[in-house]
């Protein structure tokens, strides 16, 4: 007979690891992951330097269908309690900007993270789940590998972003095979795809996005394949089909081009802008605009058209750069299903759904990581005390 696991995990990333570390040592865990190395996703964070939390996470930062469902878990295992994890081994760490979180090197989470680990806990690796079936008391976990059996599984799989680190949506399958519903999932914290602007590739500049009665201040990127960097990522989050986007936040076009335009009416309109912005950028940009004119001869109503190309542009979403390069899918499994305290299934005792697979997601800026850390916690709590 096969052993029955107390807990099997299906996923060995953020969350399902830090679900293995605070699961009481009486307990034997098992998990099942479909890549080679565990925590990949951590090992790419925050461009290999790991932006594992942000001190002001709160629900403020998190978007979902029940926007509520992740205040529990983030008050019960917060910023400050993965900081003293740290802080027990030693990890140095600082904070970039905003309240992010940052190690010197993604290694030593990762380190901290596998120290933790008791000997109650085994893992496959290189094992993908197919599915899972519960049969009276117990769950069938289908892996490539053959059968496993447990008391409790917690779904610990992701997001679909990143299929190059096994990313997949297996989470998303279990959780259909129980009638729990999905909301949509999208690449979100994505670049967006443009043709209009290769000629800038490479530029970044400061700017102010509207998006659906937000506003985001931070940097754009421009790239060969269109719009990326913190701006646009942050913004992805919350478009639908458009974005209104600011090149110049801090000066108001019109005003300073009619204000040159009264002092020096001899000078050529692209050198004026040139003293405020990137000269490649009002080059390539406002270039159907006859710009080497002298602004004398350019009229007031062209001087509004290039004004409101500058400070109000609007971009029309036609794709985003899709799940190979976003950090994070939107949507997921749908919380109305889930025990906010313990991320139990309502209608499936001892079934777990765990980290992005839900449909929680954070803004940029280490949200993400807390989140996973939050609702692992909140799982792993629930199982310590059965
Ligand atoms: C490039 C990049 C940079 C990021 N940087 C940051 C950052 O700095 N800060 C931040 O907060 N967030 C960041 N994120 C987001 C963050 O990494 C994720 O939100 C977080 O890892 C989610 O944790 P998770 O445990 O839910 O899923 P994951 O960490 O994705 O783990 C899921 C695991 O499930 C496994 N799996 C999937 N399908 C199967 C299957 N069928 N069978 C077996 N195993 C399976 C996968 O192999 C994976 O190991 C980044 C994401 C990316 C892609």
């Amino acid at each position: 007979m096969n052993q029955i696991y107390d807990v099997i995990i299906i996923g060995a990333g953020a969350s399902g690891i830090f679900a293995a570390t605070q699961i009481k040592k009486d307990k034997s865990v098992l998990v099942i992951d479909a890549n080679e190395k565990k925590l990949r996703k951590v090992f790419v964070s925050g461009g290999g330097r790991c932006n594992f939390t942000n001190v002001n996470a709160s629900s403020n930062y998190y978007t979902s269908n029940n926007p509520k469902f992740c205040i529990s878990a983030l008050k019960s295992f917060t910023p400050n309690d993965f900081m003293e994890i740290l802080d027990k081994k030693e990890v140095k760490y600082f904070e970039k900007q905003m309240g992010q979180m940052f190690c010197n090197s993604s290694l030593d989470v990762i380190k901290t993270l596998e120290d933790n680990l008791n000997e109650n806990v085994s893992f496959h690796m290189k094992n993908k789940v197919m599915f899972i079936l519960k049969k009276e008391d117990a769950f069938l976990v289908r892996t490539s590998q053959g059968l496993f059996t447990s008391k409790n599984v917690i779904v610990a799989s992701g997001g679909k972003s990143f299929e190059s680190l096994k990313a997949s949506d297996i989470g998303y399958k279990i959780a259909k095979s129980f009638d729990i519903p999905i909301i949509e999932p999208r690449p979100a914290l994505v670049g967006l795809e443009s043709e209009e602007f290769t000629s800038l590739s490479g530029l970044s500049l400061p700017v102010k996005i509207r998006v659906n009665k937000r506003e985001i201040n931070d940097d754009l990127l421009f790239t060969h394949k269109g719009l990326s960097g913190p701006a646009i990522l942050k913004a992805s989050l919350f478009a639908s089909n458009k974005i209104i986007i600011n090149f110049c936040p801090t000066i108001n076009i019109e005003e300073f081009l009619q204000s040159a335009k009264n002092k020096n009416p001899k000078m050529k309109i692209n050198n004026i802008l040139a003293d405020i912005l990137p000269k490649k950028f009002v080059d390539s940009f406002i270039e159907e605009f006859n710009i080497s004119s002298e602004i004398a001869n350019i009229s007031n109503k062209i001087i509004s058209k290039i004004a409101s190309k500058i400070n109000s542009y609007e971009f029309n979403i036609t794709e985003t750069m899709g799940y190979d390069k976003a950090e994070v899918t939107k949507g997921g499994v749908d919380t109305s299903y889930i025990s906010s305290k313990t991320m139990e299934t309502k209608n499936v005792p001892n079934l777990y759904f765990i980290g992005e697979v839900l449909d929680v997601t954070g803004y940029l800026g280490g949200y993400n990581l807390q989140w996973a850390w939050s609702s692992a916690f909140a799982c792993a709590k629930d199982i310590n005390e059965k």
